[in-house]
């Protein structure tokens, strides 16, 4: 979260005193509203708002015929959530190494490829933009579908398309951690009719059905899915949210891009697919070793300056996803996707050194968050300190 205020309690009042926030039937049709001006922002045919980047995910990979049988490659470094949309198809996620710009390496990609294999999930962590040239020419003719997972990374863009535009489908998550925030929220955009369809049915199973007008002009048939709905409260939020994502934007790489000059003297900043892309969120540094990485930190710590390293992320590293590296993919056996007769012989040979080069970079990069709000002068008092070190 950044910048939230008067302009956001006041769209909760317009949508709580019309009396109707339920999405559907009139109101304000604030949802539909955000819906309309976030394709519009983001360049794509359709977007679903809903409850999560998790439903998001879920709700993506369903639209593009994920289940039993399927593999999905996600990357070993992203939120365990990921991983866990996965195994909510029934599919199995197959865990890639990530590469120096600590995004999905292309390389590990096809080498983790079968005739299994049914999507793969870049994810633009950090508001790192992800290798989606590479992955494009990987996947092309393969049927192999992309979904980007964005839920850090609204408003970064790649080779001047956004985040989450790019692939067959993106997913974007609105939790109170991200850029712009209605406190929980996500979506998923697509400029596929039949992903769209399906994901509408599946993230609405209830009432997509008995609300409103929904199925008109919507061919798929109707399956059982989830309710992953959100109210008129959620879409005039983030509508104000979406008014101010650009000045967010604009000054996050005000203040990263100044970071990066005044310490490149002395640091090494990690490389990036498209560093104007890049969301801005974030200065990533690297280090020789981790011990260098290590004392770097604490001496900065010690002048009350914050860097963080990557691999004491907890749940963002693959080691850490206790269910899935246990294999315990649902809450009862019959459900649970590892012991599907389909996914028998498929990639689940999970072990704690399988991506030994994603936790060698984590543990030698330290990351400076940056505030979009910090004046210049704030800025070059936290650089100095830095360099002083
Ligand atoms: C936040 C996040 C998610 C999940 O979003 P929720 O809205 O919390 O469900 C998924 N992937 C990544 C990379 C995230 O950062």
């Amino acid at each position: 979260m950044y910048r939230i205020g008067q302009e956001e309690i006041d769209a909760v009042a317009r949508a709580i005193n019309s009396r109707d926030f339920f999405k559907i039937n009139g109101g304000n049709k604030e949802v539909y509203h955000f819906e309309e001006e976030w394709k519009n922002y983001v360049g794509s045919d359709y977007m679903i708002l809903m409850t999560s980047g998790y439903a998001a995910i879920v709700s993506a990979l369903i639209g593009i015929g994920v289940g039993p049988g399927d593999e999905v490659i996600v990357p070993a470094y992203t939120y365990i959530a990921t991983a866990l949309a996965v195994l909510e198809t029934g599919a199995i996620p197959v865990i890639a190494d990530a590469d120096e710009t600590l995004t999905i390496d292309p390389e590990d990609v096809k080498r983790k490829i079968t005739k299994h294999t049914k999507a793969i999930i870049p994810v633009h962590i950090q508001g790192f933009p992800s290798n989606m040239d590479a992955l494009k020419e990987i996947t092309n003719g393969t049927g192999i579908k992309i979904i980007e997972d964005a839920c850090q990374s609204a408003g970064g863009t790649y080779k001047g398309r956004f985040l989450g535009s790019i692939g067959d489908a993106g997913t974007f998550s609105f939790n109170y951690f991200k850029v712009i925030t209605s406190g929980e929220g996500g979506a998923v955009v697509t400029n596929d009719r039949t992903v769209y369809e399906r994901s509408l049915i599946y993230h609405d199973a209830g009432a997509v059905a008995f609300f409103g007008d929904q199925l008109n002009g919507i061919s798929e048939p109707l399956f059982g899915g989830r309710e992953y709905r959100v109210s008129d409260i959620t879409g005039a939020i983030l509508r104000e949210q979406l008014k101010k994502l650009p000045g967010i934007r604009a000054d996050l790489k005000k203040n990263q891009f100044f970071f990066i000059d005044k310490l490149s003297s002395r640091f090494t900043k990690a490389p990036s697919n498209d560093m104007e892309g890049d969301l801005g969120t974030t200065v990533a540094l690297r280090f020789g070793s981790e011990k260098e990485t290590r004392d770097f930190a604490q001496k900065c710590a010690e002048k009350g300056i914050g860097f963080t390293i990557p691999f004491d992320t907890g749940k963002h590293v693959y080691t850490n996803w206790t269910q899935i590296m246990e294999k315990r993919g649902a809450f009862h056996p019959a459900m649970d996707p590892y012991k599907f007769s389909e996914n028998q012989g498929l990639q689940m040979n999970y072990t704690h050194d399988m991506c030994k080069k994603t936790l060698d970079l984590l543990s030698r990069t330290a990351y400076l968050l940056v505030n979009p709000d910090w004046t210049e002068e704030t800025c070059t008092n936290i650089a100095n300190t830095i360099l002083s070190i």
